[in-house]
């Protein structure tokens, strides 16, 4: 993307770092960072960080470093780091040369610790994590100083050594800043700064049995990355004085400004990782991509384009305070861009047979469809029409209402693009089920309009019975049928919300021979249905074809009801 592409409102980060280079801050240089700790999929909220991040560097012409924060080897996996990958570059983002990592710097933050203890400002400390969280006191009493909190500062870097050589069990000793214990902000309360833990990592191996906590390595990270403006999410906020005083106590080659804004909610969804994990691992969903998840592969498997998504994290703006965003606003994304991008297609879901006792029985005539109507290069196709064809089953009534203005006993329709029909007989079987219309057309509406200016109501769509491809229709619908299905206040879990309707699947669809053209991934509006994506299970034998979004907004119908 380029700089004159990008059309973000101001917000209270553009005008800080406005100021900033007003003032020559940074000699004028603009460096954001996205920093995921690979453990777990990319979804949408991490979206609003990365188009945040990224298209400042892009506005202001500066750079944007993709640094995983690994530091913790119990939940990391290299599939997440690929999987993150995959995903801005499919946001349509760029790192520039390499990803950074925060366990290339695993070196330098030990030599900090080292620096650290022998400025008297970091000890290795003996008390159990129980005893820790006694000592450390409340939100409202002081904690009080460690027994070992005075230990030499040769002691320390004795003892410290010797957590690195793999000398203790894990959880034995910790390395801890030496700050304020009575500080009434908890984080300055002599935090951990090094853990011993006996585990493989995912790109160091067992290089190391002592591992950075995240609070110690983030700033320092921004700092070695000489990133200017470091913008995370509001809970980091009182970490900040922490972050300051590592940067303030250790030799570091830049000074990085931190500003928290609100991070995103959505309705009808869950976000945090750990939840979406055990949505995974215990088979409520097919997996990470499963397009009811709201992550950027379950969102792109969806059929979400990545500039929907981009369109969404600008819209939604940026601000100090957390708010929820109605999944709604998702949705009209989505659906603005596709009404823009997708071929009509016409594919019969739930269908009934349509046999039209005056066409001749082997003639097949080929009519002409315009692709799509909000884009004139998108050209036209011929569509197959012949005498047995299906049509959607709602769109009969044997008993129509007058307001019906479908297909009924005696009255006539138009099928788009075809011919106007008239229903002229209903066959039943044995349980009193209509299983087919008998029907009559009229040879001179070629086109679907009739030389006397004959009205009909309705228009429908159909599929060729001869010519129609089986497919596959799975109809997606949000996941939770509560608006927050977090809020749990009389016990019970955000499962209990899972939408029993998030999946229908539709195994018997008819669809123009058309669809044969389409690749998974590729996008489409089966008219007056809703926008499908080709979905990556299609076979040769059966596509497949997901819901991404209605026409329609219905669930604000459901709640006006
Ligand atoms: P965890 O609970 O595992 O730390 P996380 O959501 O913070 O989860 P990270 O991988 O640490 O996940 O997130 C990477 C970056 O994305 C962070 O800078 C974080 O602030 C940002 N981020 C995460 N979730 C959201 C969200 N819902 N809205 C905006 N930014 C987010
Ligand atoms: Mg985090």
């Amino acid at each position: 993307m380029s700089k004159t592409e990008s059309k973000l409102p101001s917000n209270f980060v553009r005008d800080i770092i406005d100021e900033d280079l007003k003032n020559n801050k940074n000699e004028g240089r603009v460096h954001t960072r996205f920093p995921p700790e690979p453990n777990g999929y990319l979804h949408i909220g991490h979206a609003k960080s990365i188009c945040l991040n990224f298209g400042l560097a892009i506005d202001y012409n500066g750079k944007c470093n993709l640094r995983f924060d690994d530091t913790n080897p119990v939940k990391e996996d290299t599939e997440y780091v690929e999987a993150i990958q995959r995903d801005i570059k499919w946001l349509g983002f760029d790192w520039g040369e390499k990803p950074f990592f925060a366990s290339d710097y695993f070196e330098k933050l030990y030599n900090y610790a080292i620096d650290l203890i022998n400025a008297g400002k970091a000890y290795v400390c003996d008390l159990t994590p129980e005893e820790m969280r006694e000592y450390r006191g409340t939100l409202t009493e002081p904690g009080k100083a460690s027994p070992y909190r005075d230990r030499s500062v040769e002691e320390n870097l004795d003892l410290f050594e010797r957590m690195k050589a793999g000398e203790f069990k894990d959880g034995e000793r910790v390395l801890r800043a030496k700050i304020d214990m009575t500080s009434p902000n908890m984080n300055m309360r002599d935090p951990i700064i090094y853990r011993i833990r006996h585990i493989h990592h995912h790109r160091t191996g067992d290089k190391w049995c002592i591992y950075p906590m995240y609070d110690f390595t983030h700033g320092l990270s921004d700092a070695l990355e000489h990133i200017t403006h470091s913008l995370c999410s509001l809970e980091f906020e009182n970490h900040r004085p922490l972050y300051d005083w590592f940067l303030e106590q250790v030799e570091v080659p830049a000074n990085p400004q931190q500003i928290e804004f609100a991070r995103l909610a959505l309705d009808h969804t869950v976000m945090s990782k750990r939840k979406l994990l055990q949505l995974v691992t215990e088979g409520h969903v097919t997996g990470w991509d499963d397009p009811r998840m709201p992550t950027l592969s379950g969102l792109r498997r969806r059929g979400y384009t990545p500039e929907s998504i981009r369109n969404f994290c600008d819209r939604i703006g940026l601000a100090r305070r957390n708010s929820v965003v109605n999944i709604a606003q998702l949705e009209h994304a989505i659906r603005e861009h596709l009404n823009k991008i997708t071929h009509r297609v016409m594919a019969v879901l739930d269908p009934i047979k349509v046999v039209i006792e005056n066409y001749p029985e082997d003639q097949v005539e080929e009519l002409e469809f315009i692709n799509n109507p909000e884009d004139d290069e998108a050209g036209t196709r011929m569509v197959p029409f012949s005498r047995e064809l299906y049509i959607e089953r709602a769109d009969f009534m044997e008993d129509p209402p007058k307001k019906f203005f479908r297909l009924g006993p005696g009255r006539e329709v138009r099928l788009r693009y075809a011919y106007y029909i008239t229903c002229t007989d209903v066959i039943k079987d044995d349980d009193g089920n209509v299983v087919e219309l008998r029907c009559t057309y009229d040879p001179e509406t070629k086109g679907g309009s009739s030389p006397d200016n004959r009205k009909v109501r309705g228009t429908l769509h159909w599929v060729s019975a001869q010519h129609a491809e089986v497919i596959e229709a799975r109809l997606y619908d949000r996941l939770f049928t509560k608006a927050n299905p977090d809020d749990n206040k009389d016990g019970g879990s955000f499962l209990d919300h899972l939408n029993p309707d998030s999946l229908v699947r539709l195994e018997t669809c008819y669809a123009e021979p058309y669809v044969k053209t389409f690749k998974p991934g590729d996008r489409v509006q089966f008219e007056r249905k809703a926008y499908f994506c080709v979905d990556p299970d299609s076979t040769d034998e059966k596509m497949v074809f997901n819901r991404t979004v209605t026409l329609r907004d219905t669930w604000a119908k459901k709640k006006k009801k």
